[in-house]
């Protein structure tokens, strides 16, 4: 292949300003007809409450199968150790927090869409690997054509959010000329498509949005919004886990019951 003269991409400013957002896309499913069959059955007395979140109900039936803490229909105890159990399920949650009885939270998923979130943050979040599975949007198969991108508070407060405007469209621009030098709409080879694609990746900034989907277990989401809305953590991270937070506590009011609450900066979709 011989030289290579890369076109100017013609200098617009086609940056797109976005701001990342968390998604929920499920809070889990509820019992299947094959368990309340089952309880039935068993003449447990304990009953999955309708007022409650799937999930919560079913880390109350987690831990509650742990020590046949139940009673049968007709007021007496299974285990026939116990004189007494813990009523709702707010108080049982309550006291597996406090015993840290963390496996029982291992249950079920919690899927959210971390929607135009950095490339940046999805590199933090993917540290995570305990409790969590993960999807993200491929840098070698999606163009940047124009690029997505939010500019944090910070940026702003330093007055430096005008140059930082124009150096993503420079690179838009730069990066818009070398798919023009490279031919790459009229690219029929879709190896070589991707092969152009990739080496963008290399030059496109980490600050790129991007969609991350991500699910949680009650464990591995409590963890998370612990570190990710500290005053430590980065600053994208506390702004979107902020707001997942808050969202969750909605959700799941006896599992985050003991989260401080946080003070949100932004608006929530
Ligand atoms: C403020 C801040 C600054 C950071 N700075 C850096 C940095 O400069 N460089 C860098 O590389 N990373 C950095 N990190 C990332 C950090 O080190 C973790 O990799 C990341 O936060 C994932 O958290 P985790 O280890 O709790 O993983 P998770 O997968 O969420 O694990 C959950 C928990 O399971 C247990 N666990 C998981 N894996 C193991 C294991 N292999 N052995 C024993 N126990 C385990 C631990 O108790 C852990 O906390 C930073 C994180 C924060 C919040």
């Amino acid at each position: 292949m011989g030289t290579i003269y890369f076109k100017n991409g013609g200098g617009t400013k086609d940056m797109i300003e976005v701001t990342p957002q968390p998604i929920i896309v499920s809070t889990g499913v509820g019992f299947h007809h094959e368990f309340l069959k089952w309880i039935e059955n068993e003449k447990i007395e304990w009953r999955p409450s309708p007022s409650i979140s799937f999930l919560e109900n079913l880390y109350e039936f987690a831990g509650r199968l742990c020590y046949e803490s139940w009673k049968l229909e007709d007021g007496s105890f299974v285990n026939k150790n116990l004189t007494k159990i813990r009523e709702g399920n707010f108080d049982y949650i309550k006291n597996i927090l406090e015993v840290d009885h963390g496996s029982v939270l291992e249950h079920g998923s919690i899927v959210i869409l971390f929607h135009n979130v950095s490339r940046v943050f999805t590199h933090e979040l993917v540290r995570h690997r305990v409790g969590t599975a993960m999807s993200q949007t491929s840098g070698r198969y999606v163009r940047y054509d124009n690029i997505k991108f939010w500019i944090p508070p910070s940026i702003y407060e330093l007055g430096v959010a005008d140059h930082f405007k124009d150096i993503i469209a420079a690179t838009e621009d730069t990066i818009r000329g070398i798919y023009d030098g490279l031919d790459i709409n009229n690219e029929k080879n879709f190896s070589i498509k991707k092969k152009i694609t990739s080496a963008i990746r290399r030059i496109a900034p980490n600050g790129l949005a991007n969609n991350i989907l991500f699910s949680f277990n009650g464990r591995s989401l409590r963890h998370i919004l612990k570190m990710r809305t500290s005053p430590q953590a980065e600053e994208e991270m506390q702004f979107v886990m902020k707001i997942l937070q808050y969202k969750m506590e909605k959700e799941f009011p006896s599992l985050l019951q003991d989260f401080i609450k946080q003070s949100l900066y932004c608006k929530i979709l």
